[in-house]
């Protein structure tokens, strides 16, 4: 026997604490898998849930060849766990779904038709959030519109990360070795062609979220932080503005002196001005150059291969995310 065939799709599946939901989970999404009447493979990543979780991936493992487990020793948070199914994932298409089924794996031959007609990352876009509270709904949909101002419009609003992403992808954004990881933000940043697949977000299947009010802020600054240097430079416009100010007030002063008018009101704000103002300005700067360094020491690819031609018959195998430093 040679090397074990490929699977077509890999699922890829975080769970933690998630004992009430991964049988159910588990029955639906092998019954979509065996549906689409091709290779497969769903990867559980234990999270090191401290409830049933683990001995029950491992049954499912024991029952069903196609389920692989990977158990962490300690708690990685979502996008970490994501991240080691990626890894793990030998399909040439690749499924994150999460294990709470709240993204409805019967979507996934839907997202496996738009692969097949050229799309390379399919993304659940959601048109609805059943069961989630006002709160998360205004501050979710607030967030989004403020990173794409901060990040650029790539980034696509109400996504998360149940999406279906071709191979060559899923190779690029394991080739970005940064540690604070925002999934959809990095598949967003590989480029490669990328559509939208609406779906209205059902309610948690079962037990209580894992994202309280703090991880999901974590998770938001990372979004931000990795992938928009505005922040950094925001002093430098505010103290430019706080110069311009000082300026002004220095032409004030200087008008009022020729007409011998008393200028003593006008010390104390042309001082707070000029001191503010040069502060924020040297703070901007800082922030530009800090920019750089963050930039540089995100190690990303340089730049993204979709393909190459005449490069003649077999071609040299460039990597997808091709050059990074040495
Ligand atoms: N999860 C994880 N590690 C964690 C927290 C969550 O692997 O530390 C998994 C969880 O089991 C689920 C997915 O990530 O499959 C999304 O978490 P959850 O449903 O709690 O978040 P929400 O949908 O409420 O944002
Ligand atoms: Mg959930």
């Amino acid at each position: 026997m040679g090397e074990p065939v490929k699977p077509v799709y890999s699922v890829v599946v975080p769970c933690y604490n998630e004992e009430d939901c991964i049988r159910e989970t588990h029955s639906r999404l092998s019954a979509v898998m065996r549906g689409m009447g091709e290779g497969y493979e769903i990867l559980y990543i234990n999270d090191a849930s401290r409830d049933r979780t683990p001995q029950l991936l491992d049954e499912l493992a024991a029952g069903d060849p196609a389920v692989r487990v990977i158990h962490f020793a300690r708690n990685a948070g979502h996008q970490l766990a994501v991240s080691a199914g990626l890894d793990h994932a030998s399909g040439s298409a690749v499924v994150i779904i999460d294990a709470d089924l709240q993204d409805p794996p019967e979507l996934i031959p839907e997202m496996a038709r738009l692969w097949r007609e050229g799309a390379e990352v399919v993304y659940g876009m959601r048109r609805s959030r059943e069961g989630e509270k006002w709160f998360k709904k205004a501050t979710a949909s607030a967030y989004y519109r403020l990173l794409r101002r901060l990040a650029g419009n790539a980034f696509p609003e109400d996504t998360g990360d149940f999406r279906l992403a071709d191979r060559r992808v899923v190779d690029v954004v394991r080739n970005m070795p940064e540690h604070a990881r925002y999934l959809r933000g990095m598949f967003a940043w590989a480029g490669f062609r990328q559509v939208p697949l609406l779906y209205d977000r059902a309610p948690r299947f079962a037990g209580e979220t894992h994202y309280p009010l703090k991880k999901m802020l974590r998770l938001a600054a990372n979004g931000v932080l990795s992938f928009s240097e505005k922040p950094l430079l925001w002093p430098l416009w505010s103290g430019l503005v706080w110069l311009l100010a000082g300026f002004a007030v220095l032409i004030a002063l200087a008008v009022l002196l020729l007409l011998g008018r008393d200028v003593s009101g006008l010390v104390m704000p042309l001082i707070l001005c000029l001191a503010s103002g040069s502060l924020l300005f040297s703070l901007g700067v800082l922030g530009a150059y800090l920019a750089r360094v963050y930039e540089e020491v995100k190690g990303r690819p340089l730049y993204v291969v979709a393909s190459t031609r005449g490069f003649g018959a077999p071609g040299p195998e460039l990597p997808p995310g091709t050059r990074r430093r040495a």
